[in-house]
């Protein structure tokens, strides 16, 4: 089994994406597919050795839709290809909106007109024969029913011959049954007398109602296209070339035929072409494409530098080590589309009902006809009855179209997402921005999180000379990824101190490393680590330093302490601030690290954290977070995401701290580039901006079919003898997914 997504072509409302997902899902071999109408996106489950995409095209290309495969999305080609369709569906959509809508106001203007005539005594009747205005109405009506309608009828034809009934099925079911009336009774005026039903026309209903409805898709179509704006301005990023040294000579190549390993030549103002680490030069880069960071980093020999950020005016070389597919930029794209294209928890109601609501309210608009030619012929008369029950039909149908119910949420999801992707929060699934808006415990790792995540070494003290002390704690540390070890290796390196051999290397987590040098075994790490090896650490000389924030690594050999260094690692600035503003958002805010008590509490003091788990290991952490979520609590895991990945999982949100190139997207659910928790108030006011759309777009979205349908079937006539007109109805099914649309919109101009 394996999951693949495609483009999806050929849909036009929400209900589209259901009847996709349906038919594929119940194909042979196929285990799970999800249709995403807000990005036109199908994402399926399937045995690829048994099945594919020729045959969901089959399935499904009968119905007027097609799936287009986008798998080697390494460079840019498949996304603007689907672009440019969906570009070719918006301008003929356009140009169908431009030709109709003078129309259909034209023809709202008059039929208001005539409305109001009747009410209003001074205004005088239509200044037109009733003749002309037929005839002219009915020409216009057809051409708005098989021209700019056509979609609507195709998916009338598409309901007569599969069984299959969408948004476009409902209005094309009412504007067809309108328009079919009015032709006959114009063009046979004896059926009016033989079966006294009134001689009115719905050419004008059929007009205003394809011209309010197309216009409204259109506004939607462009909005829509703003909505998913991240990742073409993320695929904007990608430079189209590179300069790189061949042959000692500088050659500009496309940028895809760089490797990893070609030296990359970055002149002032130059975009850097693919991931990799600085050789020579110094220069600033600004990174806040990526990272939302709006000061340039420095960048010099060693320094990691990404794809698609902008150097500013030196110039550097650097060794090119992810290209292609390979680079961040190319993993944050993945991760935005696939996040804007997942389906939030609180969509599956929106989902359940539009399922069953396209052939409930076909049921209901037929009951309801019967209903008026029933027992509105008893009260009114069937000329009457017959009038309004055909407006009430129409109206139905069209009002209750779920468009706007299935734009709610996948449309403010994309801007969400997106959001946080400019602001270098890159957000995993729908699901994490959910969960994270209820969020109210945080625990943060010190290292990395809390601080700087670079520790320096401050004070060395051993018993041997200090040159082959250092030799040996740096052979060991060489082969450890942790901070504390880098700022062992850089401080030995910095002193020109030689390593040695090393073998039989081991490392126990959160704890520390053990190893053979020079045929002699040693161990480091911090004072538990000691103690689980049979060592007594006299704490006397050792808690002086701790108690200043800073770390002990040991190194013992032999059941002996040989001695200690200590490294210290500052707090980031923004730290303080992030906790005061979690806590005001009432969040509790718990600090759990693998650190010594006491430096933990002198860090924690100067963060504004109260509450310190000090001394755990990886697995401690899950189990604190099991114990908080057991009380109830909804908690978020912040970690620099490589040993504390089994706590990232058990949480109810896992958010990674990115740094560099190296980023572990996979592993959380969040993952703030160049993070601090600064960031990770930002993503929760995100998280919380967002949920607040979706639940304002379904309020409106329910509302509008919940106020308009039993306007629409007539619950007020026999009180007030108010009827909703189908034009309005047309009017307010437009006006609904547009606003749900804008709604969404607006999510992009919130201040985080
Ligand atoms: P944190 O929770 O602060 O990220 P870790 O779980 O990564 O801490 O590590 C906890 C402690 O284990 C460190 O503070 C350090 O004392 C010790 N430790 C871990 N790795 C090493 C190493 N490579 N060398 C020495 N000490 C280590
Ligand atoms: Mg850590």
């Amino acid at each position: 089994m394996s999951t693949h997504t495609y483009n999806v072509h050929g849909m036009h409302c929400a209900s589209c994406a259901q009847i996709i997902t349906r038919k594929i899902a119940a194909l042979p071999h196929v285990r799970d597919a999800s249709v995403n109408y807000g990005n036109e996106k199908a994402r399926i489950d399937f045995d690829e050795s048994m099945t594919g995409v020729d045959e969901f095209n089959e399935e499904i290309a009968k119905l007027g839709y097609a799936l287009e495969d986008t798998s080697p999305r390494t460079q840019n080609t498949p996304e603007s290809h689907h672009a440019n369709t969906k570009e070719d569906t918006l301008v003929r959509l356009e140009g169908k909106t431009l030709f109709i809508l003078p129309i259909t106001l034209a023809t709202f203007l008059l039929m208001l007109w005539e409305i109001l005539a009747r009410i209003v005594a001074p205004i005088p009747n239509l200044p037109i024969p009733m003749q002309w205005f037929n005839t002219i109405t009915m020409i216009l009506a057809t051409i708005a029913l098989f021209w700019v309608g056509r979609p609507y009828l195709e998916g009338v034809v598409r309901f007569a011959r599969f069984r299959v009934a969408n948004m476009d099925t409902l209005v094309g079911i009412g504007t067809l049954v309108a328009y079919t009336y009015s032709t006959l009774i114009t063009l046979f005026p004896e059926i009016v007398s033989l079966l006294r039903i009134p001689a009115y026309t719905y050419f004008d209903v059929t007009i205003v109602v394809i011209g309010f409805i197309t216009l409204g898709k259109y506004l939607e179509a462009r909005s829509k296209k703003r909505t998913s704006e991240a990742v073409e301005k993320l695929l904007g990023l990608q430079a189209k070339s590179a300069h790189v040294l061949r042959d000692g000579n500088d050659v500009e190549i496309p940028i895809e035929n760089v490797v990893p390993g070609d030296i990359v030549i970055i002149k002032p103002g130059a975009k850097i072409p693919v991931d990799g680490i600085v050789l020579e030069g110094i220069s600033y880069v600004n990174e806040s494409m990526i990272t939302g960071e709006p000061i340039p980093a420095e960048k010099k020999s060693g320094d990691t530098v990404i794809t698609g950020t902008m150097n500013t005016n030196g110039t550097f070389t650097f060794t090119a080590t992810k290209v292609g597919s390979e680079t961040m930029l190319a993993e944050i794209i993945r991760m935005v589309d696939n996040a804007q294209g997942s389906k939030a928890p609180i969509e599956a109601l929106a989902d359940k009902v539009s399922r069953v609501f396209v052939p409930a309210v076909l049921l209901f608009a037929v009951i309801t006809l019967f209903a008026w030619l029933s027992i509105g012929t008893y009260y009114l008369g069937l000329t009457e009855a017959m009038a309004l029950g055909i407006l009430s039909f129409v109206s139905i149908l069209v009002i209750a179209c779920p468009c706007a119910l299935g734009l709610a949420t996948p449309t403010a999801i994309i801007v969400g997402v997106g959001k946080g992707a400019k602001n270098g929060i890159l957000v995993k699934d729908a699901a994490t921005l959910e969960h994270l808006h209820r969020v109210d415990t945080v625990i943060v790792d010190k290292t990395g999180t809390l601080t700087i995540g670079k520790p320096v070494v401050t004070d060395i003290e051993s018993t041997i000379p200090e040159t082959e002390f250092m030799s040996i704690l740096s052979t060991l540390e060489r082969a450890s990824e942790h901070p504390i070890a880098h700022a062992i290796v850089t401080h030995a390196t910095k002193k020109g101190i030689a390593t040695k051999d090393l073998s039989n290397f081991e490392l126990t987590q959160g704890r520390g490393i053990k190893g053979d040098v020079d045929k002699s075994t040693y161990i480091a790490g911090n004072v538990a680590f000691m103690e689980e090896n049979g060592l007594t650490i006299r704490m006397d000389n050792i808690a002086r330093y701790t108690q200043e924030g800073k770390t002990p690594v040991i190194l013992a050999h032999d059941g002996k302490m040989i001695g200690f260094v200590m490294v210290a690692d500052e707090l980031k600035e923004g730290s303080a601030r992030a906790v005061t503003d979690l806590q005001q958002m009432g969040i509790r805010v718990i600090m759990a690290t693998g650190d010594d008590e006491r430096t933990a509490r002198f860090i924690a003091n100067k963060a504004g954290i109260t509450e310190v788990v000090a001394h755990v290991l990886p697995k401690d952490k899950l189990e604190l977070i099991t114990k908080l979520q057991d009380e109830g609590r909804i908690v978020a895991m912040a970690g620099d995401g490589v040993n504390d990945a089994p706590a990232l999982a058990q949480a109810n949100v896992g958010i990674a701290m990115g740094s560099g190139t190296d980023v572990a997207i996979e592993s959380a659910g969040i993952t703030l580039l160049h993070g601090d928790i600064t960031k990770l108030v930002k993503a929760i006011r995100l998280a919380k901006i967002t949920m607040r759309g979706i639940k304002q777009n379904l309020f409106w979205a329910f509302a509008y079919n919940i106020i308009g349908i039993p306007l629409a079937a007539g619950a007020l006539y026999p009180l007030f003898g108010l009827l909703l007109n189908p034009v309005f109805a047309g009017l307010a099914m437009a006006f609904s997914s547009v606003s749900v649309v804008t709604n969404s919109l607006r999510i992009k101009t919130k201040q985080l």
